[in-house]
């Protein structure tokens, strides 16, 4: 008996990107050479796979956020057995840190499509990931594809779907800073991708206002919460439940706070990135109870700097970056977080940990608005002050510290599998 179809497609992608193209290359010349592929359909519509078996989504991503933001709505479609095949296909547009990601939340992938490559240029990830995906997308035939987020890979998938007239939710859409060179190019990809999305799902009220203010139709938007939340009270659960111990971070005395730092963003490459280093190695040389932990992104334009200027202090750990358990066991123990992350901002007020943002600006004003996070920038005074008052005046420390969640309430997975259900079901 032939393997299924979804089994044939997963041998050869995994095998290779030239045995995947040939394959599809032969299949062109067999089938319909004169005719256009595929006819175009409308939104929502059966293709020609769909016959009674239940409709056909693709969850594609590429990058360690995108994973562990969908993690949690691959988790609740495939709960849903019956309602939904699923087709999980990663581009590999950051493969290391993916990889790892993987494992550690449990996903199993279908199609792998290895664009990455050493100091690629966004021209050659973006052609990469459009030809890999135009073979995936046949491969597969989709009836929705569901992306997250604002990756050269969310913005490539979305547009390969829309060239064949499948529709795409996007999930966290909306966030916007109004400034397409911060954060670079992802201000751009999101909002086209909102061009293209069937359905946006908004994690925050805000979110929704700057969609409508750009046009988008009212019954595109839903607002779900942010699927981050999803991931990280389950991944919370089973850290309590193991009394897990991060590799990596050290024990600390009672007197001791921990200072956990993530900085990878673009933007920051250079001076910026140099100031908060300077920051880092000013902050320990006055404060004797600081120990920081910085998870170190492998960008040369972050390790590099990162060694030279901070590498050889005592009470300063430079770590390779943590798994996703690791580094919310390493947020559940710190005193305070700087970061330049998306997610990171949105997991740390609902650990109760002031996060000073290392930026000039940020597209989640939500926890910023509710004073459990502040933008410092990236100048090393400025980085300074505000940590040593967190250090040293324990009211401002309470009322950054006391949890909460506005991006959303655990529950935003099974909202946007419902919707999806409408928009591509069958009416199980
Ligand atoms: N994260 C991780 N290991 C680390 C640092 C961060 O697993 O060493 C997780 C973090 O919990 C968050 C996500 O990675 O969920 C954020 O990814 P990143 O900062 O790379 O991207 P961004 O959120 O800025 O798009």
């Amino acid at each position: 008996m032939n393997p299924p179809r979804s089994e044939t497609a997963r041998n050869s992608f995994r095998q290779g990107e030239r045995v995947s193209e040939e394959r599809v290359a032969k299949q062109d010349s067999q089938e319909e050479p004169c005719s256009p592929w595929p006819p175009p359909r409308a939104a929502g519509s059966p293709s020609k796979s769909s016959g009674i078996s239940p409709p056909k989504v693709a969850v594609v991503f590429g990058t360690r956020p995108e994973a562990i933001k969908l993690a949690p709505v691959i988790r609740e479609l495939k709960a849903r057995n019956g309602c939904f095949r699923t087709a999980v296909c990663i581009t590999s547009q950051h493969n290391e840190l993916l990889q790892q990601a993987l494992s550690i939340l449990e996903l199993t992938v279908d199609y792998d499509l290895q664009i990455m490559r050493e100091n690629q240029s966004l021209y050659q990830v973006m052609t990469a990931a459009m030809s890999k995906l135009e073979a995936m997308m046949r491969e597969v035939e989709p009836e929705a594809v569901i992306v997250q987020g604002d990756t050269s890979t969310a913005f490539a998938a979305a547009l390969a779907s829309y060239y064949i007239k499948v529709p795409v939710c996007h999930v966290e859409a909306g966030l916007r800073t109004y400034d397409k060179y911060a954060p670079f190019p992802e201000e751009i990809n999101r909002r086209l991708i909102a061009c293209i999305a069937e359905l946006n799902f908004a994690p925050t009220p805000k979110a929704r206002e700057n969609l409508l203010r750009e046009g988008i139709p009212s019954d595109k938007i839903a607002v779900v919460g942010n699927t981050v939340i999803d991931n990280l009270l389950w991944m919370v659960e089973k850290i309590k439940a193991s009394e897990f111990n991060a590799p990596g971070i050290p024990s600390l005395s009672p007197q001791e706070k921990l200072i956990l730092v993530t900085s990878h963003r673009r933007e920051n490459f250079g001076p910026g990135f140099e100031g908060i280093c300077l920051a880092l190695r000013d902050i320990v040389q006055k404060h004797p109870e600081v120990v920081v932990v910085f998870s170190v992104h492998p960008n040369p334009n972050v390790y590099l700097p990162a060694h030279r200027l901070i590498g050889n202090l005592p009470r300063v750990h430079l770590i390779k970056p943590l798994d996703y358990r690791s580094f919310v066991a390493a947020m559940m123990k710190s005193y305070l977080i700087l970061t330049d992350s998306g997610g990171v901002q949105e997991e740390a007020p609902v650990l109760g940990k002031p996060t000073l943002v290392l930026r000039q600006v940020t597209e989640r004003p939500e926890a910023v608005e509710l004073g459990r996070a502040k933008v410092v920038g990236t100048q090393q005074q400025e980085i300074v002050r505000e940590v040593v008052r967190l250090l040293e005046d324990s009211d401002a420390y309470r009322e950054m510290s006391s949890p909460c969640s506005p991006f959303g309430d655990g529950k935003a997975s099974k909202r946007i599998v419902d919707r999806l259900e409408k928009l591509v079901g069958r009416g199980r």
